[in-house]
């Protein structure tokens, strides 16, 4: 069921403990942790702690928690002290999605071109 935790989900395995992660924030609904194949200085991901396969689905489903999951973005990059940053859903397998369970990428602390490759 939508939002469920899956057994084969490295990224609800985060949430639930069961693999580490180094954790920089936490809600009530979400969690940001480090990257660990970081592309830039600040390489943070933000996830819902419940299971959406990516954005798309997180959106239409529980436009909330999207929400909650962009509000997080900002709170990272102000404790990173950001001033500028990336935030990117990558969204189905063309886009570079690779895990599914939706997050978002707060990249910065070096310049970033447009538009990405
Ligand atoms: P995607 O390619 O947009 O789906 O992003 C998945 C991200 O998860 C990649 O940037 C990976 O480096 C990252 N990743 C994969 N496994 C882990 C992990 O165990 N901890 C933290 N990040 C991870």
């Amino acid at each position: 069921m939508a939002g469920e935790p899956q057994d084969d989900c490295l990224f609800c395995k985060i949430v639930a403990g069961h693999i580490p992660a180094t954790i920089v924030r936490e809600t009530e609904t979400t969690v940001a942790f480090r990257d660990i194949n970081p592309q830039a200085p600040t390489h943070v991901l933000v996830i819902p702690k419940a299971h959406y396969e990516n954005a798309a689905a997180l959106g239409a489903s529980a436009p909330q928690l999207a929400a909650d999951v962009l509000a997080e973005t900002q709170a990272v990059a102000d404790e990173e002290k950001l001033d500028s940053y990336r935030v990117v859903f990558n969204t189905g397998g063309g886009a570079g999605q690779t895990v599914w369970h939706a997050h978002a990428h707060v990249l910065g602390g070096r310049g970033l071109e447009w538009p990405p490759g």
